[in-house]
């Protein structure tokens, strides 16, 4: 009877979040107006990277 082998751990999973909102799934952005582009402050966006997961994208 052959020995059942212990299988091996599954190995830990890494925590690749996303370089560019930090895993937040969210950037800020400047907000923009008028013809000189006056800075009216920063809103949160989606992070275009991830699309929001907070995830690195796979390479
Ligand atoms: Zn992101």
């Amino acid at each position: 009877m052959a020995r059942v082998k212990t299988p091996a751990p599954a190995p830990a999973p890494q925590s690749t979040e996303c370089p560019t909102c930090k895993g937040s799934g969210q950037v800020s952005r400047t907000v923009r107006v008028g013809s000189k582009h006056r800075v009216v402050g920063q809103q949160a966006g989606l992070c275009l990277t991830c699309l929001g997961s907070g995830d690195a994208p796979a390479e």
